[in-house]
């Protein structure tokens, strides 16, 4: 089994863990990967987990998401990365700025669910189905191949990137951009201006890295191309063409102390 870096105990240390008083000096690198030693992460999380293969309604690592956080009548998210969200909505709040959950975990078949109905659009009629799966992952993952999958990653508020451009969705995205960080979020589909590939922009996804960072170095040892082209969905075997693996799960940005060193 490949060793890579990640963390010793990824679910048991929050980011921020004296909440706001220690704000200043919070930051990604109380966390880093690289502070630790070298450790298998292959067996971490099983491998249909990774694929959203699981109900995290019933899993104990998973947590319900309060009804007053979000728009959803039943999301999950799982504790360590729920817990870290509780108190950068704490701190948020605290500025004036009113944070909302639209989505959070997002299983295999919750994923579908959005997949099919896409693929199904009436605007696709007579379309191969190598464009039209490259055109829902604009904004939409494959099901295997989305990070709401991994119980990390949530959507705020809205999901239009013109609603961060002005008034309250300016506000919040300035305050998510300075502040984010202490708490361990980040915004993994950013503007692509460094070369990143995959999905476009999304202003509203944000990415419990703690977790996730470590997540994707096990996603990238466990999972094989073959497990995405294979999945029971419509046009899963465009998966390989469309790079989907490397494009896409991995076409991702990430502060330095998250980014791949060794390969
Ligand atoms: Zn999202």
């Amino acid at each position: 089994m490949t060793l890579l870096w990640g963390c010793a105990e990824p679910a048991a240390q929050p980011a921020v863990e004296s909440g706001l008083h220690d704000r200043a000096s919070a930051e990604f690198t109380h966390t880093s990967p690289s502070e630790h030693s070298q450790l298998e992460v292959g067996d971490r999380w099983p491998k249909h987990e990774l694929l959203g293969q699981f109900d995290p309604s019933v899993h104990p690592d998973f947590e319900r998401v309060p009804v007053t956080w979000t728009d959803k009548d039943n999301i999950y998210l799982r504790t360590e990365a729920l817990s870290a969200y509780g108190r950068m909505r704490t701190a948020a709040a605290e500025d004036g700025v009113q944070l909302l959950i639209r989505s959070a975990t997002r299983n295999f078949e919750y994923q579908r669910g959005i997949w099919e109905r896409k693929w199904s659009r009436p605007q696709y009629m007579g379309w191969q189905a190598v464009d039209k799966a490259r055109d829902i992952l604009t904004y939409s993952a494959m099901p295997g191949a989305s990070r709401h999958h991994w119980g990390t990653d949530i959507d705020l508020n809205s999901f239009e990137n013109d609603w961060f451009e002005s008034g309250e969705g300016e506000v919040i995205y300035a305050w998510l951009n300075a502040h984010a960080r202490d708490f361990g979020f980040h915004q993994v589909y950013d503007d692509k201006s460094t070369g990143r590939t995959g999905y476009e922009m999304e202003r509203w996804h944000w990415s419990y890295l703690p977790i996730a960072g470590p997540m994707l170095i096990s996603f990238n040892a466990l999972i094989s191309p073959d497990d995405l082209r294979q999945g029971d969905f419509s046009g899963a075997n465009t998966a390989d063409g469309l790079k989907v693996f490397t494009d896409f799960v991995n076409g991702v940005d990430l502060p330095p102390a998250y980014r791949k060193t060794d390969r």
